[in-house]
């Protein structure tokens, strides 16, 4: 298949830019997929690609993916991402960086990056030497730091909305909650979760982890083969992705699936299965959009707690999402496509109309604090 059909196939990108410095040893590519709401925000993956349309297409269904996380979270934000080709463990350099950190100033704030997958503050540091056009940088920087206690935070409030909109409550005292994976995002929602007194079950395939949440949160302890299928009202998944699949499906024990794991379902069909089921589903996209909101913040000048505020509405879109599905009789990864896909229509053709405040530009982080 040709670069361009490519392209075509993966959501038709506005634009695709392929990043090369032999003398730094840099091959990457950007790919902006949409910016009708606002510049194209997303992290920059690096990664030991085996082959270059490898990259090209993870890069294009990465973009497009932040497209939808963007809208579906009520931002003005566009989707964008990066892909770096290389070893995060042997190639990382300066010179790669700053490179990099040239291609992305050359596209003047039309694409905003951040850390992701195989990167880190060290390597964003070093792209903020040649741009502006950078997020979730250190909290030293005027930056804002770690997104997950504000991406747990949001998890929590669309957790809310969906014990509500299941079990018509909104108080989480006494409902059983199995939480898949312990790292930044599961640990804050233990936090959090334990404060609401929920009865927490709690699993990593790390035991020191679970003993240090049975012992500081008097939760309990789960085999993390078995976490998937214990009987409770949530299923909070919090570790890896695809964890509803042919073979767990049919052994969920839970009413509701609501957590902050990416690409929950392993194919698109299975979130069929799971309305057919009466299992709930807050879709991963929309209810994990707390640490998006977060660095959305930073671009227009930092504040925890607007962030904190801003992440409150993941209830409100999670409800929206139900509500869709509801009234298209359609499973709620379909709804939250649609809701989506609606505002980009909507919002980005007023956008276009008339230059109102949302088409300003950010203030970036350079200009605030004058470095
Ligand atoms: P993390 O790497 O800090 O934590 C993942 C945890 O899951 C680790 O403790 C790991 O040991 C555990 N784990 C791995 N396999 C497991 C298994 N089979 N059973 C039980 N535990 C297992 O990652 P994180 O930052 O907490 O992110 C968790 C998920 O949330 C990921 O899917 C990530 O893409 C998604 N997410 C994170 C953020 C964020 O702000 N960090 C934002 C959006 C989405």
């Amino acid at each position: 298949m040709s670069t361009f059909e490519l392209i075509q196939k993966h959501g038709g990108h506005e634009e695709v830019v392929f990043c090369h410095d032999p003398s730094v040893g840099l091959k990457a590519i950007i790919a902006i997929h949409n910016t009708s709401l606002g510049p194209a925000l997303g992290g920059t993956r690096m990664w030991p690609y085996k082959h270059e349309d490898e990259a090209l297409v993870d890069v294009l269904r990465l973009s497009k993916g932040m497209t939808y996380k963007a809208s579906a979270a009520g931002l003005n934000l566009g989707g964008g991402k990066a892909v770096i080709i290389g070893d995060p463990k042997k190639d990382k350099t300066e010179g790669l960086f700053r490179a990099f950190g040239q291609f992305v100033n050359s596209l003047n704030g039309r694409y905003i990056t951040a850390e992701d997958v195989g990167t880190g503050v060290t390597d964003m540091e070093h792209v903020y030497m040649e741009t502006p056009w950078v997020t979730g940088i250190p909290k030293d920087f005027g930056g804002s730091g770690d997104p997950s206690p504000y991406t747990a935070h949001g998890v929590l409030m669309g957790l809310k909305a969906a014990v509500k909109f299941k079990l018509g409550t909104d108080n989480l005292k006494d409902v059983r909650i199995a939480v898949q994976g312990l790292g930044n995002v599961g640990t804050n929602l233990v936090k959090y979760l334990t404060q609401e007194g929920a009865k927490v079950i709690v699993s990593d395939i790390d035991a020191d982890k679970v003993k240090r949440h049975v012992d500081q949160y008097k939760v309990e302890g789960a085999n993390p083969d078995q976490i998937l299928f214990t009987e409770c009202d949530v299923l909070a998944p919090c570790a890896l992705g695809a964890i509803v699949n042919d073979q767990s499906i049919g052994k969920l024990k839970t009413k509701v699936i609501a957590g902050g794991a990416n690409n929950v379902l392993a194919e698109q069909r299975h979130g069929d299965q799971l309305r057919e089921l009466g299992i709930l589903y807050a879709p991963d996209f929309v209810i994990n959009a707390g640490g998006l909101m977060n660095v959305f913040v930073e671009l227009e000048g930092y504040s925890p707690d607007r962030a904190f505020e801003k992440t409150r509405r993941v209830y409100d879109n999670c409800w929206k999402v139900f509500e869709i599905a509801k009234r298209d009789n359609v499973g709620t990864h379909i709804a939250a496509d649609r809701m989506a896909e609606e505002r980009i229509k909507t919002i980005g053709s007023l956008r276009q109309r008339h230059p109102g405040r949302s088409n300003r530009n950010f203030t970036t982080l350079r200009e605030m604090t004058n470095r």
